[in-house]
């Protein structure tokens, strides 16, 4: 192996943080930072009882330098067509053949999704350094200059603080996509979670962004503002919205942990969670009050009720509104059908509705285990927590 700098007296070897965004299957995850330096948003149990810490530049370009060595003894094997090529190469982690069997597999898992991207891990890894960042992503593109999409989360805060010439010269050197968690537009809600961000603050990010030249990507969260301020939440979202013009807005429906904090509010009754209907009637108060955005709306995670809740503004914001519609104008059993049957996985979209072997399945479900009106909110709030 070749490698480009001396590691820390503290490198272990490759890592990889806990989650990464769903348009993110595909990427290379290279953990650039370990947890989350803010860790004090209410909803989100992600990395609450760990410590935050930046990873040395030169552990981070040792992992990237690894995977690098690894994808083309990878590409070679391939090239060379030896058969059951993932099976050789599972044997040859199994007998201690790499010297880093983690990054072994991620080269692997990389290779067998066409290594295209990559996302930086963990929360924000803006909050590592401009130069150390840039340091790192021109390193990964010198490796992999084929890479198409370099991402990272970054919260509006941190890159309030980046000079504009900083995210710049990221966009330059290949960071071309950001995640950001606008959660909310309202200043209520993002108090009452402690997001650690204004809706003014999530907007000039978010300008500051597109500004450099990156593609953003906001997510929001359904529920967030639970009964209380479920309309002031879509209301203020979709206004921030409309300011920002995002090229995603991305759908991730709350869904209360029991190891985040929220979870206390919740059982004392601070905090009072929407039901199904009123997230849905929420939603439909967002998009319909979307002003002169041309964003790509995706629903892509598994915790939303319609996976087919996606389209770009304007042109197909009727459509997306007549899904929303479509539920809402339903008996309530029927929609406790759709929402059961999308949580067991047997739906994903209202459409699947019109397969009578699906509904047939999902009712002798809830006859069969006894789920009735009175109990779907309770059995679904349970599969919902092995969700996250
Ligand atoms: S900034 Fe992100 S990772 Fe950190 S606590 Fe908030 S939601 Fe969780």
């Amino acid at each position: 192996m070749t490698y480009t700098s001396q590691v820390s007296e503290g490198y272990q070897g490759f890592e990889q943080g806990p989650i990464r965004p769903p348009s993110e299957a595909q990427s290379l995850l290279i953990r650039v930072t370990r947890n989350c330096a803010w860790n004090r948003c209410t909803f989100c149990p992600v990395y609450k009882a760990l410590a935050f810490s930046k990873r040395p530049v030169a552990d981070v370009k040792r992992d990237i330098d690894l995977v690098y060595e690894y994808l083309l003894e990878i590409q070679q094997a391939h090239d060379m067509q030896s058969a059951g090529i993932r099976r050789e190469m599972t044997r040859l982690a199994k007998s201690g053949g790499p010297m880093d069997p983690a990054a072994f597999e991620a080269a692997m898992q990389w290779f067998l999704n066409g290594a295209n991207s990559v996302f930086l891990q963990d929360a924000d890894s803006l909050v590592t350094g401009a130069s150390e960042l840039i340091d790192i992503v021109s390193h990964l593109k010198t490796r992999f200059p084929w890479v198409e999409r370099v991402t990272s989360y970054a919260r509006s805060s941190t890159i309030g603080k980046v000079a504009e010439d900083d995210l710049k010269a990221l966009r330059t050197a290949g960071l071309n996509r950001l995640h950001v968690g606008l959660e909310s537009g309202s200043d209520k809600v993002l108090r009452m979670v402690r997001k650690g961000s204004s809706k003014e603050m999530h907007v000039k990010a978010g300008l500051k962004v597109k500004k450099a030249g990156m593609e953003l990507s906001e997510y929001v969260m359904p529920g967030l503002g639970g009964i209380g301020l479920s309309t002031e939440h879509a209301l203020e979202t979709a206004d921030a919205l409309s300011q920002i013009d995002p090229d995603f807005i991305r759908f991730r429906t709350l869904a209360v942990s029991e190891r985040a904090p929220l979870h206390v509010d919740r059982v004392s009754g601070r905090f009072q969670t929407c039901s199904d209907v009123m997230i849905v009637k929420e939603m439909r108060t967002l998009i319909e009050n979307l002003r002169g955005v041309s964003s790509a709306i995706k629903s892509d995670h598994i915790l939303n009720l319609f996976e087919d809740l996606e389209g770009r503004m304007p042109q197909d914001k009727g459509r997306m509104l007549a899904i929303l519609d479509e539920f809402l104008e339903m008996e309530p059993e029927k929609q406790d059908l759709y929402r059961v049957g999308r949580r067991l996985g047997v739906f994903s979209s209202l459409g699947d509705m019109r397969d009578l072997e699906r509904v047939s399945r999902v009712q002798q479900l809830c006859e069969s285990n006894g789920i009735t009106h009175e109990s779907t909110d309770a059995l679904l709030e349970h599969i919902m927590q092995t969700f996250i």
